[in-house]
């Protein structure tokens, strides 16, 4: 113990602890913006590429009478044709504690980047409604004919209304989560709702449905019906290394490994019901297109034996730091053969393209403090990110 205790005074082997910290955070939230302009720049030198291989049949209108079924028929009557972009934006968890996630420690900066607090993420879910948006399930952008998959251009919306898919990656409340004011965990309370459970920072226990996006945008949409497309919620991007959703199942040996998996359970159950869908983000959250393929192989394996036992099969896969892999290659074939047709990744702008009749690529913005403070013009059309930003609890 003496031993550490003079080690620690060192200064050099503190900075060098720091600056490990704050690698570590940085590999370890979603993606960076510089991770986000190298897919722009990525984008632009397989322009060619992709464009000789686009489904020619993504711009024929699909068989409409399928994608009604679900609707009233009173409702019906009332949609209208919509073939414009469609929007995707993600979240990570967001901000309870802002005293712990900005309280200066090397994490913060990190904080400060790639998340949003529950004020901001609330005055977004305000500026989206204001502006027509309507949240869609992903699964709608899905056109499955036999082996044929195409990205579904022609979606019958409310009138007036814009298409949004809102997604939150690393929903898994990682032990740096919990630390730095994100919650711990969601659970159901006594009317089988969804909430977040957490320690807050003076020790008790705090049961809320104020403090995490699900019972949220849970309320917000019971509160505002017409912002939900046939009660489309968003779509949750897991990991599998820390579990899911705050239970460790990633325990497999603990004693309480079989507990932990039926709470967990009893949550993903609720949140499909209540029109939550989810996403692979990879079991590890590697790099996918800077990790050998053999790796990757693993990671897949791994997720769909951890994670899909529990949430069930996904279409779609969540980039890791939005980096994706080439188009076409070895590794997209992979991951389109393990039932990701619909592949994720992050850009400025809408973009939605099929290829070769077998996968869907998507883009999505992120909504973090890099976007909110330094990208307000690109967010215009979505939200005024000033209003957003309103609470100033930022360094
Ligand atoms: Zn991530």
């Amino acid at each position: 113990m003496e031993e550490t205790n003079l080690l620690r005074r060192k200064v050099g082997i503190k900075s060098l602890i720091i600056i490990l910290i704050g690698l570590f955070l940085f590999f370890l939230i979603g993606c960076s913006d510089q991770a986000a302009m190298q897919q722009d720049n990525q984008k632009q030198v397989e322009a060619s590429h992709d464009e000789s291989t686009e489904d020619e049949q993504d711009k024929v209108a699909p068989d409409k009478s399928q994608k009604e079924e679900g609707n009233q028929p009173e409702k019906e009557a009332q949609l209208v044709e919509y073939t414009g972009p469609v929007e995707h934006i993600f979240f990570h968890p967001v901000i309870a504690y802002p005293e712990l996630a900005f309280d200066q420690d090397p994490i913060s900066k990190g904080y400060n980047d790639y998340f949003v607090t529950v004020k901001e993420f609330k005055r977004t879910l305000e500026e989206l409604y204001k502006n027509d948006y309507i949240l869609i399930d992903i699964n709608l952008l899905i056109n499955k004919a036999g082996s044929k998959v195409t990205a579904n251009r022609t979606l019958m919306l409310p009138e007036g209304k814009k298409p949004l898919v809102l997604s939150i990656d690393d929903m898994n409340y990682y032990d740096y989560m919990r630390k730095n004011g994100n919650v711990y965990k969601l659970i159901l309370n006594d009317e089988g709702e969804v909430c977040s459970y957490t320690i807050a920072p003076d020790g008790k226990e705090v049961i809320s449905q104020d403090n995490a996006i699900v019972p949220i945008l849970d309320q917000f949409v019971k509160e505002h019906p017409d912002f939900s497309f046939q009660g489309a919620k968003g779509l949750i991007a897991l990991t599998g290394y820390q579990g899911v959703l705050g239970y460790r199942t990633n325990q497999r040996n603990s004693e309480d490994f079989n507990q932990k998996k039926r709470n967990a359970l009893k949550v993903i159950e609720r949140l499909k019901e209540t029109g939550w869908t989810f996403a692979s983000h990879g079991y590890g959250h590697l790099d996918a297109r800077k990790v050998s393929y053999d790796r990757l192989v693993k990671d897949t394996k791994r997720w769909k034996k951890e994670v899909e036992s529990l949430i069930g099969p996904t279409a779609v896969y969540v980039y890791p730091y939005g980096s994706r892999v080439v188009t076409g290659s070895k590794k997209f074939k992979m991951l389109v053969d393990s039932g990701f047709t619909l592949l994720a990744s992050v850009g400025p702008s809408p973009y939605l393209k099929g290829y070769n009749h077998n996968a869907i690529m998507m883009d999505r913005r992120h909504i973090d403090g890099i976007s909110l403070q330094t990208q307000q013009d690109r967010l215009s059309p979505l939200m005024d990110a000033d209003y957003v930003l309103q609470e100033k609890v930022r360094p």
